[in-house]
């Protein structure tokens, strides 16, 4: 079969003219996205007609997704975040092959995915891709995991007034969403979490600015099995159902870390629990505790005592930068040194450290913040971020003049962090001078040692998957690592940057010269039983030179 374009293929069947190709060729230069989805959205063609042609032509199996006909076991095997990342709908079991239901079945990427996770040989299949929309949100509800940044800033009397959300697990597992009532206290930064027994249902509440707020109730079958798991975080007895204990446990959302302290009390209808939200830890790690590899760990090392120069940790938001960027700070800081922070939030407090706040309603934006820093003569800077080419330029300078800075950059990646310095229009050769190392990181979870199962792949490695136990309450992992990408200042030459025109050929030269990408270096997490596949999949992009 010849592997014509959709195009093409569209105009030789007569379903759209020339004229018209070239018309949505053009706008997707303009705007991106799928020549199909343009053509359809020009009501040139429709959905089912491109979906029909291009099931014929490329020989895919053409799927009518029909909800009586999904076997529904699939759906456990195969994670929901999976089954989004790539619009995939797991359909059914035929000759011992699975039939997955995909809008693009030359997602090759997506295929593997599946045959990973399940063990099964995948039969591609093709789907409108409406139709693939419609069940993922049918099987799977909306998307529910929010980050911070997406969730707004709660008024407590206009969440007392938003509909109370009913807490359900399925009743053929023992999982219960405690992380569920984690991670919301957090999005909604509460500062109390109040979970009160009752006949009927339980209330799970939290105290935001200062106010209790209704937002969820968990029927009164589960309220124990909620008591349970939170017992087992903390580590108190799981027996003593009837004495008063209380006791602490920490867990990690977004790349911080937070404590909650918890207390219990027997109550006529069960226990109640209270528990207190607090982010005291964060930023107390030590760069020995943040997943390194000893490699990697002798490699940060090296590069960060350099006498002079930037050090720079990329990456989106929620991934740990700070905390990262914290625990080198501490390590290079002495107090022969000194050491001045910019930052726009100035909250953690070290010793030895000088803050400096951005401010910019008394016009100290970063530029004018960072010009007033360096007449004080520090040897260290930190700064919070690089926000803007001006900012990005003065510490480059400040590193080539042999200041060591410390700083983040918002992207996807270090070879993106590369580049974007370069988009700044900094001179390669200064770049190549002075950047001492740039890393990137994600957080992913670790599998619970005691209960992940073995799972061999087609060429026989052996990967682990996660299962349930009672000592990782039921969810199957035990706590979070980071993964790393660390680019070494000695490989970022003038030569390397001179070459270099997009992120794909600095990333392919790096990669080539031993730099391991964020996801082989998941990959080799995967490989050494620390985490599943889902797991990287979930948190690591995976990128054309991987
Ligand atoms: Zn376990």
């Amino acid at each position: 079969m010849s592997k014509k374009r959709l195009g093409e293929m569209l105009v030789d069947s007569n379903l759209i003219d020339q004229e018209q190709l070239r018309q949505a060729l053009r706008i997707q230069e303009k705007q991106g996205g799928k020549i199909g989805e343009i053509l359809v959205g020009l009501n040139l063609v429709d959905e089912k007609t491109i979906t029909d042609l291009v099931s014929q032509q490329r020989d895919f199996k053409r799927i009518s997704l029909d909800p009586k006909k999904i076997d529904r076991r699939l759906l456990s095997i195969v994670p929901r975040d999976v089954c989004r990342k790539y619009r995939i709908i797991p359909y059914m079991v035929e000759n011992d092959m699975l039939v997955l239901a995909m809008d693009d079945p030359l997602n090759t990427f997506a295929i593997e995915t599946v045959e990973f996770v399940t063990n099964y040989k995948v039969i591609p299949g093709i789907a409108e891709p409406s139709k693939i929309e419609e069940f993922l949100a049918m099987l799977f509800g909306k998307p529910s995991r929010k980050s911070i940044h997406e969730t707004p800033d709660y008024l407590p009397f206009e969440a007392s007034e938003t509909e109370i959300k009913k807490l359900e697990c399925n009743d053929d597992s023992v999982y219960f969403d405690v992380e569920k009532i984690l991670q919301t206290a957090i999005n909604d930064r509460a500062t109390d979490i109040h979970i009160d027994s009752a006949h009927g249902e339980s209330r799970v509440r939290y105290r935001i600015n200062g106010v209790l707020v209704d937002r969820f109730s968990i029927p009164e079958s589960k309220h124990e099995k909620a008591v349970f798991q939170l017992k087992l975080l903390a580590n108190l007895d799981t027996n003593a159902e009837e004495i008063n204990q209380s006791g602490a446990f920490s867990s990690e959302f977004q790349g911080k870390d937070y404590i909650f302290k918890l207390n219990l009390i027997g109550t006529i209808t069960g226990t109640n629990i209270t528990m207190k939200v607090s982010d005291e830890t964060s930023a107390w790690r030590n760069l020995e505790q943040l997943g390194l590899t000893p490699h990697e760990l002798a490699v940060v090392i090296e590069n960060i005592f350099k006498p002079g120069g930037l050090i720079l940790v990329c990456g989106p938001g929620g991934i740990g930068k700070t905390t990262t960027l914290y625990a080198i700070l501490r390590k290079i800081s002495s107090s022969e040194k000194k050491i001045i922070a910019v930052e726009r939030q100035a909250e953690q407090m070290l010793d030895y450290i000088s803050q400096v706040k951005v401010d910019f309603r008394k016009g100290l934006d970063y530029p004018a913040t960072l010009d007033k820093v360096l007449r004080m003569d520090p040897d260290i800077i930190m700064i919070d971020e690089l926000p803007d080419a001006k900012t990005a330029e003065m510490a480059i300078r400040a590193a080539y003049m042999g200041k060591t800075v410390i700083s983040t950059l918002y992207t996807r990646d270090s070879f993106e962090g590369i580049v974007r310095l370069m988009d700044f229009g900094i001179d390669p050769f200064i770049i190549a001078d002075s950047v001492n190392v740039v890393l990137s990181q994600r957080l992913v979870r670790t599998l619970c040692k005691s209960c992940r199962e073995p799972s061999k792949l087609h060429d026989g490695r052996i990967v682990h998957n996660p299962k349930a136990c009672e000592k990782c309450g039921w969810t199957g992992y035990a706590s979070r690592t980071g993964v790393f990408e660390i680019v070494s200042g000695n490989d970022i030459t003038r030569d390397v940057l001179l070459t270099t025109t997009t992120v794909e050929s600095l990333a392919t030269k790096l990669r080539d010269r031993g730099t391991g990408t964020l996801w082989q270096k998941g990959v080799k997490k995967v490989l050494t039983g620390d985490t599943s596949l889902t797991e990287i999949v979930r948190a690591i992009p995976k990128m054309p030179w991987d």
